[in-house]
């Protein structure tokens, strides 16, 4: 039977990736080599690298535009570190809407002072904090696009006049943005764009440079840059996979078609969500992520009977985080619309059963 991802990650990929992905770990193109095997010096894999880094820049529109690409390891866990080591110097904003937000916050804090202009923590991170100010004597302010775990989404980014950091592992490439309004994006891969194991990071190049201390040369992201992001032994699979990912998403019309996919899928879910009185959503609803929704089955007599129905519709992976509870349907990019109606006829069904 046909299974419905709608786990948080890793990983969700369109099923010709994943074919093609595992076809190069035997044999690479026809070369008689796997993917794994090849030297990463190798004109196979240095053309790879270079295509996924090109892809990335083209699909955001910042082809020509001062920016780097670079595929680095570590998780968007590491860039939390790697952010504040490579860009402040003395005092860093950091906007408070989730548990990831708030773990960049207490690495950030290991290296000097930062100050939360705005927290929903108090609420559960229910809602994206707004009406704060950024100070323009800030080394940077740093956002978290998407909030995986509570279905949260900034819909808007604040005008500073300061370096704008965001981390957007959870939905890159999912939603047409002004790109240029950022200097430095970073997002796991393991989402919508490959498995576990690379990170991507888009840096306005002249925001470097500006910090007083010794940076490690695996934390400095100019090393990286000017190393054409293999200053060390890269992830092949991992990078080879996104760049396929990337390249899929390019044939496909790019991020403008995917957002729209992905909108009729949102709409699909919140209005399911809204108009069946079994289920209640969790985030508020200007602040609703298109890539994650958080929702309760407000009777939990039902829960069986509805987490049986979702085994046998081949439902898998909608099992809320634990500092939220409920579900969460994890709609990214490769999840296809069917996947989304086969859920709301579930929860359709559901309240005509009870
Ligand atoms: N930031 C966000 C928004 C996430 O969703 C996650 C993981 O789900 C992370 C950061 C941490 O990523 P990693 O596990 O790659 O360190």
């Amino acid at each position: 039977m046909k299974k419905h991802n709608f786990s948080a990650g890793p990983c969700i990929l369109p099923p010709e990736v994943l074919l093609k992905a595992s076809q190069a770990v035997v044999d690479l193109d026809g070369s008689g080599l796997s993917l794994v095997e090849i030297s990463h010096r190798s004109k196979a894999f240095v053309d790879i690298m270079e295509k996924a880094r090109a892809l990335a820049l083209e699909l955001l529109g910042l082809e020509g535009k001062g920016y780097k690409a670079l595929f680095l390891q570590g998780g968007a866990s590491t860039q939390f570190l790697m952010v504040a080591l490579n860009l402040l110097e003395k005092r860093a904003g950091y906007l408070n809407s989730g548990t990831w937000a708030d773990k960049a916050i207490k690495e950030a804090k290991i290296y000097d002072d930062i100050y939360e202009v705005g927290s929903s923590k108090n609420a559960n991170y229910n809602y994206i904090p707004k009406g704060y100010d950024i100070p323009s004597d800030y080394d940077y302010f740093h956002c978290t696009s998407n909030n995986t775990i509570f279905g949260t989404q900034m819909k808007s980014f604040p005008k500073c006049d300061i370096p704008l950091v965001c981390d957007m592992s959870s939905d890159i490439f999912s939603r047409k943005l002004d790109f240029t309004q950022f200097d430095l994006i970073y997002a796991g891969a393991q989402k919508n764009m490959g498995p576990a194991g690379t990170t991507l990071v888009v840096i306005k190049e002249d925001i470097l440079g500006k910090v007083s201390r010794k940076i490690p040369s695996m934390m400095d992201y100019k090393v990286h840059i000017s190393k054409g992001s293999m200053f060390n032994t890269p992830p092949v699979f991992a990078v080879y996979t996104s760049m396929l990912t990337l390249e899929w998403l390019k044939n496909l019309g790019g991020i403008e078609t995917i957002e729209k996919e992905n909108e009729k899928k949102a709409r699909l879910m919140y209005s399911e969500i809204d108009l069946n009185p079994l289920f209640k959503g969790f985030a508020t609803k200007e602040d609703r992520s298109s890539m994650n929704a958080t929702f309760t089955l407000e009777n939990e007599n039902l829960k069986e009977t509805f987490e049986t129905m979702l085994k046998e519709g081949g439902i898998n992976g909608l099992n809320g985080h634990r500092s939220v509870g409920g579900y969460r349907a994890s709609m990214y990019n490769a999840l296809p619309l069917d996947s989304v109606k086969a859920l709301v006829e579930i929860m359709s069904e559901l309240e005509s059963k009870a």
